[in-house]
């Protein structure tokens, strides 16, 4: 009887340590949707006025390039584009991380999606003379995701290595198909980042110490993004870099 007793009170145990852990993960989900939900709700909230500050800027600026204001039209006009970028980079943050946002699963051509990112920092690589290398192969990379998503992730890498790499550097943007997976590599000899660095390095927010990478305008979302859209697509991202030498990042993507 005492020893069934005793069985009795440790299963009792058990079972209320199994409850009271269910109940903690439960109020950590709880906490979780509610970070997602109060990030999407402000984030669109201010969405509004500030297309309407912005719009009635660009308006202001079509009345009199003379105007001796202009300088301070120009100043509030780029304030609110740094905001806007915040607050698109959070809506589409609460997106992705959003669980009851379904996924969608097109086949998406990570060499096509390489190919537009590029066309589109060619300007910027051009005026810092920066060289680009382009390692795509012929063939289609095709992985099934989010065409939108995964255009964002190429973008977010390849603007970060472009951003942190100075005048004359090279940025090489490499993806090829192995086994299972498409492997994508973004990798520049830029600034770099310290490993102390790197352990915070995909949270919301996150910005370095180094001086160099903070007199870049950013807002410390675009690897959060990054690292929530990988995951969604059941990858994985790696960063390796060394201060002074650069960095790359890999992203590895199931196809199937
Ligand atoms: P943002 O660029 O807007 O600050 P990110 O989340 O894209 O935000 O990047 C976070 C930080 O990681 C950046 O502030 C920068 O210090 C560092 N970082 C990201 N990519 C690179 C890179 N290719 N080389 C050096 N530092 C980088």
């Amino acid at each position: 009887a005492l020893q069934i007793g005793h069985d009795l009170g440790a299963a009792l145990m058990t079972a209320r340590a199994l409850e009271r852990e269910r109940n903690l993960v439960r109020e950590l989900q709880q906490l979780a949707d509610y970070r997602t939900q109060l990030i999407a709700t402000l984030s669109h909230e201010l969405r509004t006025p500030l297309s309407v500050i912005s719009g009635n800027l660009e308006m202001l600026g079509e009345l009199d390039l003379e105007h001796p204001a202009t300088q301070y039209r120009e100043a509030m006009a780029r304030g609110t584009g740094r905001m806007a970028k915040v607050v698109d980079d959070l809506l589409l943050l609460a997106r992705v991380s959003d669980p009851r946002h379904p996924l969608e699963r097109t086949p998406v051509d990570l060499r096509l999606v390489a190919e537009d990112v590029l066309a589109l920092v060619g300007s910027s690589a051009r005026s810092k003379e920066l060289t680009l290398r382009v390692e795509l192969g012929d063939e289609p990379l095709l992985v099934p995701g989010d065409p939108t998503e995964l255009d964002r992730l190429v973008a977010n890498l390849v603007s970060n290595a472009v951003k942190y790499t100075g005048s004359g550097g090279t940025v090489v943007v490499a993806a090829a198909r192995r086994a299972a997976d498409v492997v994508l590599q973004v990798g520049d000899d830029g600034l770099g980042i310290s490993e102390e660095d790197q352990i915070g390095l995909f949270s919301p927010f996150f910005r370095t110490t180094n001086p160099d990478a903070l007199s870049q305008p950013g807002t410390g979302l675009g690897l959060s993004i990054v690292a929530t859209i990988v995951e969604r697509h059941h990858g994985r991202v790696e960063v390796s870099s060394r201060v002074g030498v650069g960095t790359t990042f890999t992203v590895t993507l199931p196809v199937a």
